[in-house]
């Protein structure tokens, strides 16, 4: 054993403790501290992994032991003690056969595992009592870790792989600073009141089911309802943003996939192929092929582009059942997906397009904030992409000119293109802060080449039409979880499943009632009664558990004076009101698309 360097190397940088690399530093090296707690503990766990990851750490075990939340609390205790006593950290570069006889001695077979795949000198990062294998990455010494929380625990295969054991994952978060901890916190603790599979059963929106299977969605009626109004926007905004609207098979021949190339390159994330007549049919993880074929079935000339076919295609993706997730990670979604075939000169215009109708995605669904990321290629690469350099560099060119005469604010994020084309991204920020993906548009060289899809120029010659992938809800499903969670389940009045429920305070308003929700109906209004023997808070209560924007209520002098009271969602209460101005105001929310309640 050679070289044993103290405290300084350490990645914490003291006058940036907020930096990604300090952060990185505290999250791994409280990694350490939780496996030294946890092996003390319990003896005979065995210890694997333990990385930074966004916002906090975890480490994998396998322990005899099944952790509970209580025994997080132990874990945490011991690390306190750890923490407090003040160790540095200290790093040692060891041979491979040193090494290799430490974790043997210690018993530690996935230590052992991962020592075979390395080669050459490795090193040991050790504080207090406890020795790791590791890379690096950690802070001078233990003190600098005192803000940190378990968080949970989960299960996970080593090495990701489902073949492999089962090992026990516990997640926790670490920051430099106490403030920092405790704004994570409470923002974790909003997003857990904001989940949109508990919110999503509360309002009965949708499920997903053992007997169905893992990942495959079921819209129930109040969820098909949002659904249909969320495609009803998007099918009018397409026609009027220029838009063909196609339909393409769910099934296509194997082969058809051979030719993209995703029957080779995407086959782990697609479905098993059937045969139909002895021919290979493949479930489609993806639309783009489906449109190709449209725009090859004819001779297309300059004159015809750019050709914008727009699909609300439904796709089908292996995701690993440790991986599927409520509506945000599923098997099967919808895409509201789109292929833009043009020439290189119309090319900034049709970004900009997408870019705007992006935007219009953010205004009319209630988003306020927005980051753009322009991914590019690596040009020392160029052997892993496909396309000429000329092709990169314009297309970049176009992607950025775009973002620059819009005056958009973008991160340039180098190297970070799939390997067909560049991107822009669109993350949208919803009511807590946190990032969601969702609009992508990106050129693609890969595939016009291997269709071999062409235009005639207008001098005659035959070329090759410039294609653009652009999503911009990314999955329907996705939209709809990140909608849930935006809005806490509480939908602005032209998205709300159920926009009126007329409540009764005893029998003898029944009939006016009724009248009121069919004439409600009769206008267009997703409308409930509650009309029974049940008191008038009862009802009310249920309506809020709803979540449904207004209840308008009749009772006995509403009747007399032929007034309704109304109760907004917020629990405000107006008393006295013609039911003409309701009509009026809940036709402007609407219209307008308000955020906030019009009748006051
Ligand atoms: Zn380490
Ligand atoms: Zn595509």
């Amino acid at each position: 054993m050679t070289e044993k360097s103290q405290a300084g190397q350490s990645d914490f940088e003291e006058r940036n403790p907020t930096s990604k690399r300090s952060l990185d530093a505290i999250r791994h090296s409280c990694a350490h501290v939780m496996a030294q707690a946890v092996q003390e503990i319990w003896p005979g766990t065995k210890i694997s992994i333990g990385p930074p990851i966004d916002n906090g750490f975890y480490y994998d075990f396998d322990s005899e032991h099944r952790f509970t939340d209580e025994d997080l609390v132990k874990i945490e205790a011991r690390m306190t003690e750890i923490i407090l006593g003040k160790h540095d950290f200290s790093i040692e570069e060891v041979s491979k056969e040193d090494s290799m006889a430490y974790w043997k001695k210690r018993d530690e077979p996935y230590k052992i595992e991962l020592l075979e795949g390395i080669e050459g000198k490795v090193t040991h990062c050790s504080h207090d009592s406890f020795i790791d294998l590791c890379r690096g990455g950690h802070v001078d010494n233990t003190k600098r870790l005192r803000h940190f929380k378990l968080l949970s625990v989960a299960g996970a295969y080593w090495r990701g792989d489902e073949k492999n054991k089962m090992l026990q994952r516990i997640y926790g978060t670490a920051w430099s600073e106490k403030k920092h901890l405790k704004e994570h916190l409470a923002k974790l603790e909003e997003a857990k009141k904001r989940d949109h599979r508990k919110i999503g059963q509360d309002m009965d929106l949708f499920s997903i089911q053992e007997e169905g299977g893992p990942g495959l969605v079921f819209w129930h009626p109040k969820g098909g309802r949002i659904r249909t109004l969320i495609e009803d926007w998007l099918r009018n905004e397409l026609i009027a943003r220029g838009y063909d609207i196609v339909y393409t098979p769910h099934v296509m021949k194997r082969e058809l996939w051979h030719t993209s190339g995703h029957a080779d390159f995407y086959s782990d994330s697609m479905f098993r192929p059937m045969k139909i007549d002895n021919v290979e049919y493949q479930l489609k993880p993806m639309n783009c092929p489906g449109h190709i074929l449209i725009y090859k079935n004819s001779l297309r000339s300059y004159r015809d582009l750019p050709l914008r076919y727009a699909e609300l295609g439904t796709v089908y993706r292996y995701e690993k059942s440790g991986t599927v997730h409520g509506l945000m990670r599923v098997r099967g979604f919808t895409q509201d997906d789109a292929h833009i075939f043009c020439m290189p000169e119309q090319v900034e215009k049709e970004v900009e397009d997408c870019v705007n109708f992006a935007k219009a995605v953010l205004d009319s669904f209630g988003f306020s904030e927005f980051k753009v990321e322009l991914s590019t290629w690596d040009a020392a690469k160029s052997e892993n992409y496909a396309g000429s350099a000329d092709q990169w560099e314009k297309a970049e060119g176009a992607l950025e000119n775009t973002l620059k005469h819009m005056e958009i604010p973008y991160t340039r994020i180098e190297g970070e293109a799939a390997f067909y084309g560049p991107k822009i991204d669109i993350k949208m920020v919803d009511a807590i802060g946190r990032d969601w993906q969702l609009t992508t548009v990106q050129f693609d060289f890969n595939l016009p080449k291997r269709f071999g899809i062409e235009y005639v120029a207008a001098d005659g010659s035959r070329q090759a039409p410039l294609m653009v992938h652009r999503a911009l809800l990314g999955s329907v499903e996705r939209f709809f979880g990140v909608l849930i969670e935006h809005y806490a389940g509480k939908f602005p009045l032209w998205l709300a499943p159920v926009q009126v429920k007329v409540l009764t305070i005893n029998e003898a308003q029944s009939e006016p009632a009724r009248a009121l929700a069919a004439e409600l109906k009769g206008k267009g209004y997703r409308v409930d009664i509650d009309d029974t023997n049940e008191n008038l808070k009862k009802k009310i209560k249920k309506a809020v558990l709803e979540k449904i924007p207004y209840c308008v209520i009749l009772g006995p002098k509403d009747v007399e004076s032929k007034t309704v009271s109304i109760r907004r969602r917020d629990s405000k209460q107006i008393n006295g009101i013609a039911p003409e101005i309701l009509f009026a105001k809940l036709e402007e929310e609407v219209r307008s698309k308000a955020l906030q309640p019009c009748l006051e």
